[in-house]
């Protein structure tokens, strides 16, 4: 019993990317509970539970790099931090890229296959700015999570499409929605050649309504290397910006575009 999960877990953990030592602590865990249990129903039962958990949590935190290897920062030993912007264009994208220019400022954004449809000529405004693009889905489906290989990888592809047909461009960046990965995603990202492009620093500027709570949570969890994840998608997470970009001048901080964090580990 016991051999046979491990034996299954070995085998996952090579599939999945697992990190050796996610490995390591499900061996552990299962040991303790078929110590616990002594194989009884409850083991089985616990033991799915336990499973299913960490599955979850692997799905949902792109910095565990459970199913995907998803870059979440740069390694630098200088101060500079990226700015990434999810799931525009949208009517607020112009306001933000007037402040980025105005303080020579480039950025990433995770742009929506259906939002550039939308607003096709912010989308040329972000290019034309010099700022970086990558994919964020066509439709940013509420069921990313669900989907099937197949679906994932017409999301992908469809959003590839529009950015090449509204702004003549080509990507190889993605940044899964909601964060989520999962085998179907996993597969999906391979098959379209992307690299996931994750943060380690999350505002949940979608989320909090205190812009000073927002912008406090950027600014303490910044450090040297950070992706920051923002949203162009509200007046709100302008103003933080502003006050962000006030930060970062303040503390020296450079910025850098995602790019040249795959240039530099070339
Ligand atoms: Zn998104």
């Amino acid at each position: 019993m016991e051999l046979t999960i491990v034996w299954f877990y070995w085998k996952k953990s090579k599939n999945l990317k697992m990190k050796h030592y996610q490995f390591i602590l499900f061996y552990l865990i299962s040991n303790f509970i078929i110590y616990l249990f002594q194989g009884s129903i409850w083991l089985y039962l616990t033991w799915f539970f336990v499973f299913s958990m960490v599955v979850i949590w692997g799905s949902f935190d792109i910095q565990l790099g459970y199913f995907v290897n998803s870059i979440i920062n740069k390694r630098t030993k200088i101060k500079e931090a990226a700015l990434s912007f999810d799931d525009g264009p949208t009517e607020y994208t112009p306001k933000f890229l007037d402040i980025l220019k105005e303080n020579n400022t480039k950025a990433t954004f995770f742009c929506i296959g259906k939002q550039i449809e939308k607003y096709p000529e912010t989308f040329q405004r972000i290019i034309a700015e010099g700022h970086l693009v990558g994919n964020h889905t066509y439709s940013h489906s509420n069921n990313t999570g669900f989907l099937s290989t197949s679906k994932m990888i017409d999301e992908i592809q469809k959003c590839d499409e529009v950015m090449l047909k509204i702004g003549n461009i080509k990507t190889d960046l993605y940044r899964p929605p909601f964060g989520v990965t999962n085998p179907n995603i996993a597969k999906a990202i391979k098959k379209t050649q992307k690299k996931s492009i994750g943060w380690n620093v999350r505002s949940l500027d979608t989320v909090i309504t205190d812009e000073r709570k927002i912008l406090k949570k950027v600014t303490k969890r910044s450090e040297k290397g950070s992706i920051i994840l923002l949203h162009d998608t509200s007046e709100k997470t302008y103003n933080v910006l502003v006050e962000l970009l006030l930060f970062l001048e303040r503390e020296k901080y450079s910025t850098f575009t995602i790019d040249s964090i795959i240039k530099s580990e070339k």
